[in-house]
């Protein structure tokens, strides 16, 4: 029997960092900034459109078109040409899914052959190097780096570059894909054009895809601008471009998703997903559909929740980067998404032999954190690859898109560090 009672196609992969700290953070009791979710409801439009969606009557029960439900495909369609500056196509352009993550699982599986390559930007959302490897391809990675500051000086997300040479360097006749991600998760860095731009001018040199997760693109600070790769010239051709409603409109466990494309690249990610989940659930997909519909007649508005969020969780950004800072947790300022990381180096902690000592040291400096002092965050070498995950185990990353109540409480905990 050919690799035993498994595919070896698993090997490698079972481990978890969400499934393992979100578990740690359950049993402790632990307060929560790890897994990316608001403890929060989603705004009462959005409830209302999925209780109307659920007493819609009988159709509403039952399956929908397979690549997305048909409301929903044309309002994102209707919604994503104005900002990509490209008609889009909501029956040949588009492709709902079961969250992100399959929209990046189908992109992977449809586009990867055996033995190519995949760039890879770091630090990554941790999913992009399994599931390159499951496609059969071979990660590359290329890190963003600090630039050096003046001593003292709050670090923002955007002091974290990628170096042209260095990301050219990267490029073999094996690559077929580059994959950014922006607002990034964990960094909160939000490329600028001219970045984008460097990264799409290598993809035009080398005919490369880009795979481009945005899921966090409504949520920015302190006036950086989210810009779509899709939309710079040469590009819509050859970006699949990611998007979460779960990070939209803060309903994570409704889990829609979508990637929008050429016809040509989607007609591809249907095939993975007509074979994997066929379709997804019609009610949130209607829900979802009535909430980009009413963000279409109030885009740009105060009313519009792609600001309101945006301005709440600004808020929360500079609360908890205050509280890391007064305790000497030096924070990365994030330009956008609703993550921080911070520099743990200056905590000495005595683990007497609590966690193993084989462990990187953020993720052993995590376990006592949830389990001595009930704090819950994610260590951050989990999204780097095996080869440079020790040069950045000094980071855990917090998770801001909380209520004050919960802040609050971490904020408590951390004060108590200085006593
Ligand atoms: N990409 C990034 C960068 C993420 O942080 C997440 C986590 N939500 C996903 C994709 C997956 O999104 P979803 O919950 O819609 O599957
Ligand atoms: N994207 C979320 C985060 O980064 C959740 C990931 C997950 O639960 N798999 O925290």
């Amino acid at each position: 029997m050919s690799g035993g009672r498994r595919a070896c196609r698993t090997d490698g992969v079972d481990k978890n960092v969400w499934v393992e700290f979100t578990q740690l953070a359950a049993d402790y009791k632990a307060v929560n900034l790890g897994q990316g979710f608001p403890d929060f409801s989603p705004p009462k439009f959005i409830q209302e459109a999925f209780c109307k969606a659920v007493c819609g009557g009988p159709l509403m029960h039952q399956y929908t078109r397979a690549f997305g439900h048909p409301p929903l495909v044309k309002s994102l369609a209707k919604f994503f040409s104005r900002i990509v500056g490209h008609e889009i196509d909501p029956l040949e352009d588009v492709l709902v899914t079961v969250g992100a993550y399959q929209a990046l699982f189908c992109a992977f599986q449809a586009l990867v052959n055996e033995g190519d390559e995949v760039i890879i930007v770091e630090p990554f959302f941790d999913c992009y190097q399994p599931m390159v490897k499951m496609a059969g391809g071979k990660a590359v990675y290329v890190p963003l780096r600090p630039v050096s500051v003046a001593s003292g000086a709050i670090l923002s997300s955007g002091d974290w570059v990628l170096s042209a040479e260095e990301l050219a360097s990267k490029f073999t006749p094996r690559t077929k894909a580059v994959v950014i991600n922006t607002p990034n998760n964990p960094l909160g860095k939000v490329y600028k054009t001219e970045e984008l731009q460097m990264i799409a001018d290598l993809c035009i040199k080398h005919d490369v895809l880009c795979i481009s997760d945005e899921v966090y693109e409504w949520l920015t600070y302190d006036g950086a601008k989210h810009v779509k790769i899709a939309s710079l010239p040469g590009m819509w051709e050859r970006t699949v471009t990611v998007g979460s409603a779960g990070k939209t409109f803060s309903a994570t466990g409704w889990k829609v998703g979508w990637a929008i494309s050429s016809g040509q690249i989607i007609k591809r990610l249907k095939a993975m997903h007509q074979m994997s989940v066929f379709d997804c659930a019609t009610a949130a997909q209607e829900a979802v559909a009535q909430g980009f519909e009413r963000e279409y007649e109030v885009f740009g508005t105060p009313e519009s929740y792609f600001q309101q969020l945006p301005a709440m969780l600004h808020l929360k950004r500079n609360r908890l980067a205050s509280c890391l800072e007064s305790v000497g947790l030096q924070p990365i300022m994030p330009q956008g998404g609703y993550f921080m990381i911070a520099d743990i180096s200056s905590v000495k902690v005595d683990y007497n032999g609590q966690t193993p000592e084989d462990e990187p040291y953020d993720f052993r400096f995590v376990k006592w954190l949830i389990k001595e002092k009930g704090l819950a965050t994610i260590p951050v070498s989990a999204f780097y690859s095996p080869e440079h995950s020790k040069d950045f185990d000094k980071y855990i990353r917090f998770c801001f898109v909380k209520e004050d109540s919960t802040l609050d409480a971490a904020e408590d905990i951390l004060r108590k560090f200085n006593q």
